[in-house]
Protein backbone atom coordinates (compact mmCIF):
# COMPACT_ATOMS: atom_id res chain seq x y z
CA UNK A 1 0.00 0.00 0.00
CA UNK A 2 1.41 3.21 -1.42
CA UNK A 3 -0.45 6.84 -1.19
CA UNK A 4 1.21 8.59 -4.59
CA UNK A 5 2.12 12.00 -3.52
CA UNK A 6 0.19 14.20 -5.99
CA UNK A 7 2.39 16.67 -8.01
CA UNK A 8 1.17 20.05 -7.25
CA UNK A 9 2.31 22.63 -10.06
CA UNK A 10 1.34 25.69 -10.10
CA UNK A 11 0.90 27.24 -13.59
CA UNK A 12 2.61 30.55 -14.19
CA UNK A 13 0.89 33.46 -14.12
CA UNK A 14 0.58 34.55 -17.72
CA UNK A 15 0.60 38.27 -18.07
CA UNK A 16 -2.81 39.46 -17.31
CA UNK A 17 -1.49 42.00 -14.36
CA UNK A 18 -0.19 45.11 -15.27
CA UNK A 19 1.87 47.58 -13.04
CA UNK A 20 -0.67 50.37 -13.02
CA UNK A 21 2.23 52.44 -11.38
CA UNK A 22 2.39 55.72 -12.59
CA UNK A 23 5.98 57.47 -11.10
CA UNK A 24 6.84 60.31 -13.13
CA UNK A 25 10.19 60.17 -14.46
CA UNK A 26 12.30 62.97 -14.31
CA UNK A 27 14.40 62.12 -17.23
CA UNK A 28 15.61 65.22 -17.90
CA UNK A 29 17.07 65.22 -14.74
CA UNK A 30 18.92 62.16 -13.88
CA UNK A 31 22.37 61.73 -11.99
CA UNK A 32 25.22 59.82 -13.05
CA UNK A 33 25.54 56.90 -10.96
CA UNK A 34 28.99 56.69 -10.16
CA UNK A 35 29.80 60.56 -9.44
CA UNK A 36 26.33 61.63 -8.58
CA UNK A 37 26.83 64.47 -11.36
CA UNK A 38 23.60 65.99 -12.82
CA UNK A 39 23.36 64.77 -16.61
CA UNK A 40 21.28 66.29 -19.22
CA UNK A 41 19.51 63.22 -21.23
CA UNK A 42 19.53 64.22 -24.67
CA UNK A 43 20.24 63.77 -27.96
CA UNK A 44 24.55 64.56 -27.33
CA UNK A 45 24.01 65.12 -23.24
CA UNK A 46 26.95 63.37 -22.63
CA UNK A 47 24.73 60.63 -20.45
CA UNK A 48 25.20 56.87 -21.05
CA UNK A 49 22.47 54.56 -19.82
CA UNK A 50 23.12 51.67 -18.50
CA UNK A 51 20.42 50.67 -16.52
CA UNK A 52 16.27 51.29 -16.33
CA UNK A 53 17.21 54.27 -14.83
CA UNK A 54 20.91 54.44 -14.19
CA UNK A 55 23.33 56.86 -16.34
CA UNK A 56 26.90 57.09 -15.92
CA UNK A 57 28.36 60.42 -17.27
CA UNK A 58 30.67 60.76 -20.39
CA UNK A 59 33.51 60.64 -17.50
CA UNK A 60 32.64 57.48 -15.95
CA UNK A 61 31.34 55.86 -19.09
CA UNK A 62 34.68 55.55 -20.41
CA UNK A 63 35.90 54.31 -17.28
CA UNK A 64 33.75 51.81 -17.03
CA UNK A 65 34.19 50.71 -20.32
CA UNK A 66 30.47 52.45 -21.71
CA UNK A 67 29.64 54.31 -24.66
CA UNK A 68 33.61 53.60 -25.92
ZN1 LIG B 1 30.07 60.22 -13.46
Amino acid sequence: MSSPMPITTQPETEGVARPATTSPQTLDNVRCSRCQRTLNIGPSGGAVQFGMNSYYCSRCAAKVGFGG
